[in-house]
């Protein structure tokens, strides 16, 4: 048993049940045993792997799109570069280091990081070393704001209800002895799912991030008060329908229910919660098609004529994985937000 499972086990005994998002949020942020608080959780060694560390034209293409964006909005001469949940800081590197040669970029950002883990934060600093962090967003300055979420939104706690004929009963993490197990609420009417009334019947699951409406309208806001744009990556679809709750633990699905603290928690992006909650104007686009229209194939094809060999395969492989719509090309979408008086960032239109 893990030290958060018997201290879950024991809040659980005395005062009863907990959300899914409770439990969620403690297993990947608790100070002292949540996932992100305790590993580095990325690469061959680590638990998955993300789209920066597997290559470095990620991170590369989306500096350049952000740029791109920026001289299009008229290259504000002060202006926010921001990355929510950096990992180890990798997008961030790729894409300072592509932005080099555009004129008076650098000098007119400053880079922000929002990060919750204090291990993650030293690896970022290793990686970005003049960034300022934050522990959310609330405190970003008053500017025009380019900002980056890849892989974060999975990780925001979700709450899950089954629909039943007399309203929504929903999920809750009970104990039975020492171990924790899934349980179902009493029905009731529940408000915030009003709307998925008409789309499911009884025996449907839905998901409802709590956090997700909060993070996406501050950020909005500030888009369409300032300018700027976010582009928000992440597996997912349009419209939640279903238990996407998934565990996984040295690159394999795990029982979310088991190791408490020790395997990483995501759910899918629900990416029509998203566009509900922005003030800006949204577009969603498949990532491989994003990247395409970027321009990773001659960029991939740059690269190779440097290598060879294992390293060469390892290149192929990594471009087909970030761009194929059978790999993460199809299972990754990309939304833009953009202030609805100005055009999507490139790469999200034809
Ligand atoms: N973007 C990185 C890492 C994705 S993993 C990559 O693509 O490799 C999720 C990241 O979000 C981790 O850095 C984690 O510590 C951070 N994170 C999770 N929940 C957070 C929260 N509520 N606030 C800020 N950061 C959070």
């Amino acid at each position: 048993m893990t030290p958060l499972q018997a201290l879950l086990a024991q809040r659980i005994a005395l005062n009863g049940p907990i959300t899914l998002a409770d439990y969620m949020a403690d297993c990947l942020m608790h100070p002292k045993f949540g996932y992100y608080a305790t590993r580095d959780p990325f690469g061959a060694d680590g638990d998955f792997t993300t789209a920066p560390e597997i290559s470095q034209m990620f991170g590369e293409l989306i500096g350049l799109c952000l740029a791109q964006t920026w001289i299009d909005q008229g290259a504000p001469s002060a202006f926010t570069l921001a990355e929510i949940g950096p990992g180890r800081g990798t997008l961030m590197a790729d894409a300072l280091r592509a932005t080099k040669g555009v004129a008076g970029f650098h000098d007119a950002a400053s880079v922000h990081f929002i990060e919750t883990s204090a291990t993650l934060r030293k690896r970022q600093a290793g990686a970005v070393p003049n960034a300022t962090w934050h522990d959310d967003i609330s405190t970003l300055p008053a500017a025009p704001l380019y900002l980056v979420a890849n892989e974060f939104f999975d990780a925001l706690p979700i709450r899950q209800f089954t629909r039943n004929d007399a309203g929504w009963r929903e999920h809750m993490v009970g104990v039975l002895g020492d171990t924790l197990i899934l349980g179902l609420s009493a029905p009731a009417p529940i408000a915030l799912l009003d709307d998925r009334i008409s789309d499911t019947k009884t025996g449907d699951i839905v998901e409802h991030c709590p956090a997700l409406p909060g993070i996406v309208s501050t950020i909005s806001d500030m888009i369409e008060t300032y300018g700027g744009a976010a582009l928000i990556i992440d597996y997912g679809d349009w419209h939640s329908l279903g238990d996407t709750l998934q565990a996984l633990q040295n690159h394999s699905t795990a029982n979310p229910f088991a190791n408490a603290g020790n395997a990483d928690l995501t759910a899918h992006v629900d990416f029509e919660a998203i566009a509900k909650a922005a003030k800006t104007h949204t577009k969603l686009t498949p990532q491989g098609v994003f990247l395409e229209r970027l321009g990773i194939t001659s960029r991939a094809q740059t690269l190779a004529k440097g290598l060879t060999d294992t390293a060469l395969e390892a290149h192929i492989s990594a471009h087909r994985r970030l761009a194929h719509p059978i790999e993460m090309g199809g299972l990754f979408k990309v939304i833009g937000l953009y202030p609805s008086t100005g055009k999507p960032p490139p790469g999200l239109e034809p």
